[in-house]
């Protein structure tokens, strides 16, 4: 499949060419399948859209530019909403979450309410020389940190994701490293998350890993607890992208081909509910970057009484077909 060389600067919103496509539901549906929620354990964090990257693959179009930024009184409502819904992981996303003002009272305040909590870092930001306080923060928070690493090649990362950002990435995860972060036995996890450049479904998990490990620590010295390899969501920025280089419709058609029904049993909207910077909740980030509410209905973190019930109907969309091609995306 080609893989063309846009920059996002270049980037306009375009419409797609046109596509048929099964819708997703009648994906499931065909295979005799429902998508409906078994017990909800995880509460995502999605604190807004504010970044100092403009990646290429970036569902939300997070950027530098973005104003969405959770306010603390949302940040309050989220908690509360943890101490009445007893999750067992608090996963904490963005943008880059670390430039929320009120990142440390999120994290401060959710510690003691749920056993696992994540923060999902870019990794670059936090080597702007302004986080060693959140950095020690984490450390001491047993804060699990799954780290966006797209690629062992830098000049195929640089392209997604901006110039000098390899370099800054690997510095981080050096910083990690020498903090405990990634080591066995130091209860600090560090976990890795690698999406391919261009518009192809990602190769198998397992083998990636193996790569990653050991290209990783041969190269730079850098160690790790896990890696997730996932397929880039045709939503935000990375549609657009899609769109202008003419990759749209064949990555939707891959997707679709690789839908496999063994994966839905373990989808993570099955088991997770997310809320938005403004405090709307969706069943999953690209549910939210997609503008399609909880089970589709516009529902509000501060009247939420706890995880939503087993059984609740989850929103769909074309975009779901990413998380269904291959393996899967839990
Ligand atoms: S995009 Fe969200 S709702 Fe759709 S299958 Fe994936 S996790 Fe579930």
């Amino acid at each position: 499949m080609y893989s063309a060389q846009v920059s996002h600067e270049e980037i306009d919103v375009l419409s797609p060419e046109p596509i048929t496509l099964m819708p997703f539901s009648l994906a499931l549906s065909r295979h005799g399948l429902k998508l409906n929620r078994v017990t909800t354990h995880t509460l995502q964090v999605n604190v807004g859209f504010l970044c100092n990257q403009t990646c290429r693959h970036c569902h939300l179009s997070a950027g530098p530019g973005r104003k969405e930024n959770m306010e603390l009184g949302i940040v309050n409502e989220v908690v509360s909403y943890a101490r009445r819904s007893c999750f067992e992981t608090i996963d904490i996303t963005g943008g880059a979450p670390e430039m929320n003002p009120g990142i440390g009272a999120l994290i401060e305040g959710v510690f003691p309410l749920a056993p696992r909590i994540m923060l999902r870092s870019n990794l670059s930001v936090l080597n702007d020389g302004k986080k060693d306080q959140l950095l020690k923060m984490l450390k001491a928070y047993r804060v699990v940190v799954v780290a966006s690493f797209p690629s062992l090649n830098e000049f195929q990362s640089d392209s997604q994701r901006g110039d000098g950002i390899f370099q800054k990435s690997i510095d981080a995860l050096r910083k990690l490293n020498a903090m405990g972060y990634g080591h066995d036995g130091s209860g600090l996890e560090l976990n890795l998350v690698s999406n391919p450049t261009g518009a192809f479904v990602p190769p198998s998990q397992a083998e990636a890993e193996k790569r990653f490990r050991k290209i990783l620590k041969e190269k730079w010295g850098v160690v790790f607890n896990n890696l997730f390899n996932f397929a880039n969501t045709p939503l935000g920025r990375f549609r657009q992208w899609l769109v202008k280089s003419g990759n749209f419709t064949a990555y939707m058609e891959k997707l679709s081909a690789s839908f496999n029904p063994c994966a839905v049993e373990g989808l993570m909207c099955r088991s997770l509910v997310s809320v938005a910077w403004d405090g709307y909740l969706y069943d999953c980030d690209f549910n939210l970057a997609g503008g399609l509410f909880m089970g589709g209905r516009k529902m509000h973190v501060s009247e939420m009484p706890g995880p939503p019930e087993p059984d609740s109907h989850i929103a769909t969309g074309d975009h779901c077909y990413t998380c269904t091609a291959g393996a899967g995306f839990t």
